[in-house]
């Protein structure tokens, strides 16, 4: 299988590039580099299936030329990290938003599948926990620029939806709940990253708010996993699927664990989230997925836990001293 990953020098997408060759399959990333980084596919560029296209996914030209090469698309370029989607929230929007609506057009031109990735914040700040694929969606005024992710990403599902149901071509979504894993960087929010370098130069760990919001850290080997099985599974064709790890913590325990761990002489350092992020910025408390629907799909299972998690994003840090 040839397998197209857009968004692929990122930090899920450079997994799921390893793992799609080491099955055999022929890879090609397409990445802008905007989030993504060179140093993350590295090992993979003299691989004689790995193929890199440093070019947006905007360009539609080169999207052309390589949809109409490839087998199946992994569409993972996205704007992420809340930082980066508070600071800059027309990026966020026209990317996610325009970048989606070429993928599923020349898709259809060529009848491609699309695995399309999604995100758990489509679900916002309800509080019906855990949150099923079905559940109604709760989010904040347009003024509050955080909530246009949820909706660049809503748009991003019903064009996926609506391209299956109206032109046919097979598109499947995952969303996804808080992936950690090496690779992975802080600079844009990502609160494991951020944490563990704190703990580890020492600095105060900067914990918003005050610290009891709970999130479910999911490893990417799993994600990776689900990625693969999701796409080479027929009756996924359609459907949402939510892809994760249903068990919580809140963000001041996983402070005081990552201290524990790094043996770090770090302390807490609590910030509201008007000076985290923005005046009126609005995070959800809790957020935990069901895997009901995943695990009949696929025999989904989440496999590496918190604790196992942290142990590798720590050990790529210690290897990887100059990462920010
Ligand atoms: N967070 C934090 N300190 C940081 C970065 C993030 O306390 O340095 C919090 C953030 O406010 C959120 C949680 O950690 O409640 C997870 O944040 P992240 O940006 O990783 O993902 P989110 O769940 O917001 O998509």
């Amino acid at each position: 299988m040839k397998a197209l990953i857009t968004g692929g020098a990122g930090f899920i997408g450079s997994h799921l590039a390893e793992q799609l060759l080491a099955r055999g399959d022929e890879v090609c990333v397409i990445d802008d580099l905007s989030t993504g980084k060179l140093e993350n596919v590295a090992h993979l560029r003299s691989h004689p299936r790995f193929h890199l296209a440093v070019e947006s996914i905007l360009n539609e030209t080169v999207m052309d030329r390589l949809v109409s090469e490839c087998d199946v698309i992994f569409h993972l370029a996205a704007a992420v990290g809340v930082e980066l989607i508070v600071k800059s929230p027309v990026e966020t929007i026209e990317r996610n938003v325009l970048g989606t609506h070429v993928v599923l057009r020349l898709a259809a031109r060529y009848l491609r599948k699309v695995l399309i990735t999604s995100t758990s914040e489509i679900y916002g700040k309800s509080e019906s926990i855990p949150f099923t694929e079905e559940d109604d969606r709760v989010l904040g005024a347009t003024t509050k620029s955080r909530w246009s992710y949820s909706c660049s990403k809503a748009i991003d599902e019903f064009l996926a939806l609506a391209y299956y149901k109206e032109k046919g071509v097979p598109t499947v979504i995952m969303r996804l709940f808080n992936t950690v894993g090496p690779r992975q960087t802080g600079r844009y929010g990502m609160v494991i990253p951020r944490l563990v370098r704190q703990a580890l130069a020492g600095e105060p760990l900067t914990v918003y708010g005050d610290g009891e919001q709970v999130r479910c850290f999911t490893y990417v080997a799993d994600v990776v996993w689900a990625a693969m099985h999701l796409m080479d599974e027929p009756r996924a064709v359609g459907e949402v699927f939510n892809v994760g790890n249903d068990k919580g913590i809140s963000i001041v325990e996983l402070a005081r664990k990552i201290i524990a761990m790094t043996g770090s002489s770090s302390e807490i350092s609590f910030i509201p989230y008007s000076k985290a992020y923005e005046e009126g910025f609005e995070d959800m408390r809790i957020r935990v997925p069901s895997l009901t629907k995943v695990k009949a799909a696929i025999g989904y299972e989440p496999r590496v836990q918190l604790d196992e998690t942290l142990h590798h994003v720590i050990d790529h840090f210690l290897a990887n001293k100059s990462q920010e």
